[in-house]
């Protein structure tokens, strides 16, 4: 057949040299078998001449599981535009092809059949799919929430994270301004600082910045963003990573908690005390004035270990340091620096006697039994007390000032307060409440 210059089918006549300038395989079927077959057509189907394809059904080289489609009918196929389907080689491999079925003017059952080799393409879009599935794979596993966001600050993709930790529901958030990830408070200067970057200014990239969250019910979390810019053509896209940091921060708060507070009571520790003191000998030194250090040591607090236990103990130890804090200002400190051993800087003050009078209101606020397990127990306290700068000019000085007058007033019957004085002799110690 391709020896002769043209393919008689009836009324037309196919110059089957035409035929031969396609680069696809062409095929011309009468009653469904092949009657021509272009010479790509025979290169693509691994044969070596047309003869051995001629009067050959065509259905045989398509691959069984899309036989169905050809036993429907050449007239049915002929109606579509493309059909995907298998084709066979001769030598039983098997290509992807995409065909076209069109009918030929004929009183007889004549059909042209063109088919293009898309192995290559389906190969390069199936890679592409995989690809395309490993990247949405690895974006549903991670942790953090990734977001694109545009130059408008509308929200183009969100992973699946970014819905588990805003509590939107799945896609809610695409075309949603960025705005509505951010605690209110904050979404102005998120605004100023996307319009700062936008103009050229802003530092935005590439910096983890810390910010507080906002989920679909309200609620604020604290949480770490990075961004980076990603140019697609002309826009400007911004791809956000962000992190919960919630738990990281409680940690954070806790181990800050531990390192300044005690952690029976609850009170500042000796850490934040020293700080404290700092602050405020830095204050007094700038402005003037004065402050007083008081050194509280409860009195026979050890009996309390002994007869009812040291769980006991704790009891009375945490209800004094509710007591001692009820006895001081905001601004004033008490902590916990001992076993039963409490300062409180009293700060501001402008006459010694302000001092004494926090000393009164503590001795009377623990003359009122601790009740343990319904057992009263009897506390007092011997406090000292040392006035800055009077009788130091450094925190260790004046610490040590009224550490010394609170062993005076435990050498003296204890319960009572005493101010530090260098001369013994002129130490005076109020057991009754009247000293000034
Ligand atoms: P004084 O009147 O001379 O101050 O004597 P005291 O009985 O109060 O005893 P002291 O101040 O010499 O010693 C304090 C005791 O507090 C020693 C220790 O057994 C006890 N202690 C120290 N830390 C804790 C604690 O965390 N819990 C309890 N329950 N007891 C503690
Ligand atoms: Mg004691």
């Amino acid at each position: 057949m391709p020896s002769t210059a043209a393919v008689r089918t009836g009324t037309v006549i196919l110059d089957h040299e035409l035929l031969e300038l396609v680069s696809g395989l062409v095929c011309i079927l009468r009653d469904g078998n092949v009657m021509f077959l272009n010479q790509a057509g025979i290169k693509m189907l691994g044969l070596t001449e047309a003869t051995s394809a001629i009067d050959t059904p065509f259905v045989d080289f398509v691959e069984s599981d899309y036989r169905f489609l050809v036993e429907a009918g050449w007239d049915l196929l002929a109606e579509e535009e493309f059909l995907p389907l298998k084709l066979h080689r001769t030598d039983g491999t098997l290509f992807e092809a995409e065909i076209r079925v069109r009918k030929i003017p004929s009183p007889d059952e004549m059909f042209m059949v063109e088919a293009r080799d898309i192995s290559k393409f389906v190969r390069s879009a199936e890679a592409l799919r995989e690809r395309e599935e490993r990247l949405q794979g690895v974006l549903a596993s991670v942790a953090e929430g990734i977001i694109t966001v545009n130059e408008q600050g509308l929200i183009e993709s969100a992973n699946p994270a970014v819905d588990r930790m805003f509590g939107h529901g799945a896609g809610k958030l695409i075309g949603k301004h960025i705005g509505v990830m951010m605690a209110e408070t904050l979404r102005d200067d998120h605004n100023d600082r996307l319009v700062q970057y936008l103009g050229g200014a802003g530092k935005l990239m590439g910096r983890s910045v810390e910010s507080m969250g906002r989920r679909q019910d309200g609620s604020i979390f604290p949480m770490e963003i990075s961004v980076t810019e990603l140019r697609h053509g002309k826009m400007r896209l911004f791809t956000g990573i962000l992190r919960d940091i919630s738990e990281r921060k409680e940690n954070e708060d806790r181990i800050k908690r531990l390192a300044h507070h005690d952690n029976l009571t609850g009170l500042p520790n000796r850490n934040l005390l020293n700080d404290r003191i700092n602050h405020a000998l830095a204050r007094v030194r700038r402005h003037g004035g004065r402050m007083a250090v008081l050194y509280v040591d409860l009195d026979k607090f050890k009996p309390i270990n002994d007869t009812l236990g040291h769980q006991a103990g704790d009891v009375v130890l945490r209800e004094v340091a509710g007591r001692l804090t009820t006895c001081i200002r905001s601004s004033d400190t008490v902590s916990r620096v001992g076993g039963d051993e409490f300062v409180v800087v009293v700060e501001e003050i402008n006459r010694p006697a302000e001092a004494s009078m926090v000393a009164r209101k503590i001795i009377d606020s623990l003359a009122v039994p601790v009740f343990y397990n319904e057992h009263p127990c009897t506390i007092g306290a011997s406090i000292g007390i040392a006035i800055f700068p009077d009788d130091g000019n450094s925190m260790e000085d004046v610490c040590k000032a009224a550490d010394v007058a609170m062993y005076r007033v435990k050498h003296s019957g204890r319960n009572a307060f005493c101010f530090y004085s260098e001369n013994t002799e002129k130490t005076e110690i109020d057991f009754d409440g009247t000293l000034d």
